[in-house]
């Protein structure tokens, strides 16, 4: 059995300098190969950094909304440079945060659809970060071209939006919420989804599944997401593990 998490900040802060440490404790767990999401340049960079270092472990670079008010021509050329590295693998984390608003709105939406056609040309993936901002997410990615696929990064939406997403070619990354006693929104979309159309992540250091709530999360922790939708789906853990390896080299075109 074998777990990809597909969304992790290993070049965050609390990992630095222990990256091997915590890939080895992933391995433990059956998680071999993770994906490490970038968002500004300093953490782009880190992430492009890791993927060379480290066998297992792809790199994603963007602009992500907080940041979007920093895209300009230049941005754009460094990330078409990156997005062209070996083990490179995605545009993200890109998306809309209507929740923090730390770039204008409408500067987060004309940043956000413009990076999805930058991947487009380079014929890959794009994965989104989404608060507070269903409605114009949902209508910037109608409007786009999605030949290469769009995961939508710790999905918590509810079957209404599962539903509607669905009808575009778009994948379903969940992360530790689903494991939320009271997330039950997240677990009925959980339930449903079909099995070609999901993943799985930590986004650590955030979002710490049970049984470890409360401590800071770590990319071996994914294999409790996976339990957690195994339980609800009530298939094995092998079941979802296999699915989501799947879908995940498939989406990500890993190697
Ligand atoms: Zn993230």
């Amino acid at each position: 059995m074998q777990i990809i998490d597909n969304h992790t900040h290993l070049n965050d802060e609390p990992f630095r300098g222990k990256e091997q440490y915590y890939l080895e404790r992933a391995k433990a767990l059956n998680v071999t190969k993770v994906i490490c999401a970038g968002q500004d340049p300093e953490f782009n960079d880190r992430a492009v950094d890791l993927a060379q270092r480290f066998d297992n472990v792809y790199a994603m670079v963007g602009y992500c909304p907080d940041v979007a008010k920093d895209y300009d021509q230049k941005a754009e050329d460094k990330l078409i440079e990156q997005l062209q590295m070996p083990k490179v693998v995605a545009m993200g984390e890109i998306g809309l945060d209507y929740y923090w608003d730390e770039s204008p709105r409408d500067k987060q939406r004309e940043v956000f659809a413009r990076q999805i056609e930058v991947a487009h040309d380079l014929k890959m993936p794009v994965d989104i970060h989404t608060r507070d901002a269903f409605d114009d997410c949902y209508k910037i990615l109608k409007d786009s071209n999605l030949e290469y696929g769009a995961i939508l990064h710790s999905f918590n939406g509810g079957i209404d939006w599962l539903n509607k997403f669905l009808d575009l070619n778009v994948y379903f990354s969940y992360s530790g919420v689903v494991s939320f006693t009271k997330a039950t929104e997240v677990h009925e979309s959980a339930k449903a989804v079909p099995m070609d159309r999901f993943m799985v992540e930590t986004d650590a250091p955030y979002l710490t599944p049970k049984p470890y709530r409360g401590r800071q999360n770590e990319t071996g922790y994914v294999r409790y997401v996976a339990q957690a939708i195994a339980d609800l789906k009530e298939i094995s853990l092998e079941k979802v593990a296999d699915a989501t390896y799947a879908n995940t080299v498939r989406v990500y075109g890993l190697k």
